[in-house]
């Protein structure tokens, strides 16, 4: 039964399309259970369930036979939300008989709900003729089955929206996480990385002789590498893999292969995508043979269909041409890839994998570029071209947009650039309440573009400047030296005000590619402290060139991420202090810093008044606080409506924390995303936080709207939210507030905000 259930599964996530995945769906699932009649109903726009798939029932059904919820067998497994078992249909009072689909002669039914997060996507039902009921054993597997195949179906039904490019396009919405706010409208251009055969993305052949000559012409150049490489090894290989060559050789000879792939681009596709779903199908042909040797063929096949992609996605390359209004899409950017593309071309950026802390969405917000992670069911590949809309507010995408939609983003589009130019006068206004309450805003950095861009907008330090950044732009660890010149530049360009280096915090979702962790849960793994803790050699060095760094200036602050107990501050503060003893006898005049810990976890709230002992401040990583406290992961797609950021649970900890570090005497700041939204920046004020710090894109509205309340007003919201015990209902009254008082107005599009 497991290996049924496995290998159904498996072959249904590999199908083309919804139609190839529901009929595997059907066809295997009637011959594992050994019944007569296997069908699948989903349902459709107007929620009713429409016959999709049979296998047993009249195929002319499919399609026409629809059932409302409540209507009919399967409309009572619908509203049930459980299976219904019976051994003779006919006889239930709710049967409802269709005459098409010839279903009269089946007695047994047994129907089982398709439920993908929580609602009810179809319902998986067999039949048979005899009159029986279905035994505990296969209802249990007909329950486990549906359960699998629920996110694969609507995995399936998510992309299978997008019609083929020259079909008239349907809008279609997909849904994934903010990665850098602010909307886009551009045109999709699909990155993929190299000679990768299955994210080599659709793109229609403007030339076709062109494209079959370029095709033509790859081939005899592989085939002379192949040759060249070959006489290379000659010495060192023996025949055997001599022959490997040599069949590869025959492999680009074979003309039905090329005759493939002709045919394809003269369907209207260029060359190297009809090149790689050719190669893709032999693939899988191969890949299914019982014969071990003739599988392994397959293996041969793929290196050699990835050669031929790589000459002609090169060719390809020296001519593309960006669209002015560019939106970047790809399994996973890299920031090499966004280099690619010219600046000022770049609109936009979706990832269908990773998340808002991404390397690729740190350096959207760092260039103020709207971007959309995580963005898992978009099918990429068929998109090239294609009109888009980017929602880094909501963390939307829409293809295809209808022209509501686009006039409706245009509106948000105009009124953000109002917007910013609005903010702009802010700069050099203090950050102060109306009833003269000084709220200082910090900037969170990375690179030095952020550097510029938080001097241009007005930030009074820095409250987190994460030094893995510069890390992970390298392919190995920056040596010392490396190190102090990009601290220095951080250093000079913020001096006299203070910059707040935190060691490197890698581990989670932030692997260096040159000191790969690999672990089974990352986030509760080898992570911040407790990584540079092991390697006192690596946190040893950053130390010295971060103190280094600071010499003459003075205006340097150490932060500890990750921190989950007393000792690892008592090690930490050992090792600095060895550090900066160590200059002193070298001859740097260099000052002792003051050292704070990161408050990222429940235990660092509830230790909070015995660690603000122990350092000088402490700072507040919202970010994973959120996802330690709720035990949401912070990355993944599938959560993230539970990943709420003004959870009461989250805002109770955060209080805590500043009441905490304020009985010892110390001074307390939060960094995580939290601090710059405007609405949660009120409430953060209110519980006495001593500074905000942000992303350089939040500071103005974040400072607009903190000049627009007073500390009455925001004292008062604050009680009233710690009152209630629902994080969005805290959300939405706080945003009402302070729109019903006029704040918020300039900040949000107002488009935006009615949507969020
Ligand atoms: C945080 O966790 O809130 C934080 C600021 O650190 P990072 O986002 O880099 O994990
Ligand atoms: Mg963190």
């Amino acid at each position: 039964m497991l290996n049924s259930l496995r290998s159904i599964v498996q072959e249904v996530n590999s199908a083309r399309d919804m139609n190839s995945a529901l009929a595997i769906i059907v066809q295997r699932v009637k011959t594992a259970m050994q019944t007569h009649v296997c069908s699948v109903y989903l349902r459709d726009a107007n929620d009713d369930y429409v016959l999709m798939a049979t296998d047993g029932l009249n195929p002319a059904a499919v399609g026409s036979v629809r059932l409302a919820a409540g209507a009919g067998l399967v409309g009572r497994v619908v509203v049930r939300e459980e299976p219904i078992n019976l051994d003779q249909a006919e006889a239930h009072p709710s049967y409802q008989y269709f005459p098409e689909t010839g279903e009269e002669r089946y007695s047994a039914f047994l129907g089982v709900p398709i439920i993908h997060h929580r609602k009810v996507l179809g319902v998986l039902v067999v039949q048979q003729v005899e009159r029986r009921r279905f035994d505990e054993g296969e209802e249990a597997f007909l329950v486990t089955m549906s359960a699998q195949l629920a996110g694969v179906i609507a995995h399936a039904e998510a992309t299978g929206v997008v019609v083929p490019a020259g079909e008239k396009a349907v809008q279609a919405r997909f849904k994934g996480v903010s990665g850098s706010s602010g909307v886009a409208l551009g045109e999709i251009v699909v990155i993929s990385p190299k000679a990768d055969l299955r994210s080599v993305p659709k793109r229609a052949c403007k030339d076709v002789d062109k494209e079959i000559r370029l095709f033509s012409d790859a081939l005899p150049s592989v085939r002379q590498d192949m040759k060249t490489l070959g006489a290379g090894f000659k010495s060192r290989i023996n025949q055997q893999e001599q022959a490997l060559f040599d069949a590869y050789i025959a492999i680009l000879d074979d003309a039905s292969l090329g005759a493939e792939v002709t045919d394809k681009i003269r369907s209207g596709i260029d060359a190297a995508y009809a090149w790689s779903q050719v190669i893709l199908a032999h693939e899988s042909v191969f890949n299914s043979m019982p014969d071990a040797y003739l599988r392994e063929r397959a293996a041969d096949l793929r290196d050699l269909g990835c050669r031929v992609l790589a000459y002609l996605q090169n060719i390809n390359q020296e001519e593309r041409v960006y669209p002015d209004k560019t939106i970047l899409i790809g399994e996973e950017l890299t920031a090499s890839m966004l280099g690619e593309i010219p600046k000022e071309k770049l609109a936009g950026l979706v990832s269908v994998l990773g998340s808002s802390n991404s390397h690729v969405a740190i350096l959207a917000r760092a260039m103020d570029v709207p971007a959309v992670m995580g963005a898992v069911d978009l099918p990429y590949t068929q998109l090239d071209g294609r009109p888009v809309i980017v929602d880094g507010y909501r963390g939307a995408v829409f293809t295809d947009p209808n022209e509501q939609l686009r006039k409706h983003y245009e509106k948000i589009f105009l009124e953000e650039q109002e917007m910013v130019k609005g903010l702009e006068a802010l700069k050099d206004l203090p950050c102060i309440t109306r009833d003269n309450h000084r709220m200082p805003l910090f900037v969170n950095t990375g690179l030095m573009a952020d550097v510029l861009r938080s001097l241009e907008r007005g930030a009074e330090g820095v409250g987190l400047y994460r030094t893995e950044v510069p890390f992970l732009l390298r392919e190995r660890f920056p040596s010392e030296e490396e190190q102090r010149a990009i601290y220095r530049e951080q250093l000079e360009a913020f001096a006299p005000h203070t910059v707040t280096m935190r060691t490197l915090d890698i581990g989670g979702d932030k692997s260096l590619p040159y000191f790969p962790i690999s672990e089974a849960n990352p986030f509760l793994g080898w992570r911040g402290i407790r990584v540079t803790l092991d390697h006192p050699e690596i946190f040893l060095v950053q130390i010295r060139a971060m103190i280094k760094a600071s010499e003459g200036l003075d205006n340097l602050k150490i932060l500890l991420p990750m921190i989950t107990n007393i000792q690892e501050v008592d090690a930490s503060k050992g090792l600095i202090n060895r550090v900066y003893k160590e200059l002193l006898e070298e001859g740097h005049r260099v000052r002792m810093p003051q050292i704070g810990v990161m408050v990222e976890v429940p235990a660092a709230v509830y230790l909070a008044s015995e660690l603000a002992r122990k350092v000088s401040f402490l700072s507040v990583g919202s970010n994973d606080l959120t996802q330690y406290l709720l035990a949401v992961d912070r990355n993944n797609a599938q959560v993230a409506d539970l990943y709420q950021a003004f959870h009461p649970a989250v805002l109770r900890a955060l209080q805590s924390v500043v009441f905490a570090a304020h009985d010892a005497g110390i001074s307390v700041s939060i960094c995580g995303e939290l601090a710059g939204d405007p609405a949660a920046a009120v409430l953060l004020m209110a519980m006495g936080f001593d500074i905000l710090s942000m992303s350089a894109t939040n500071l103005p509205k974040v400072k607009s709207v903190i000049r627009s309340v007073t500390m009455v007003q925001a004292k008062y919201l604050l009680t009233e939210a710690m009152r209630m015990s629902n994080g969005d209902s805290i959300h939405r009254y706080v945003n009402q507030y302070l729109r019903e008082a006029g704040v918020m107005r300039l900040l949000v599009p107002s488009g935006a905000e009615e949507m969020n």
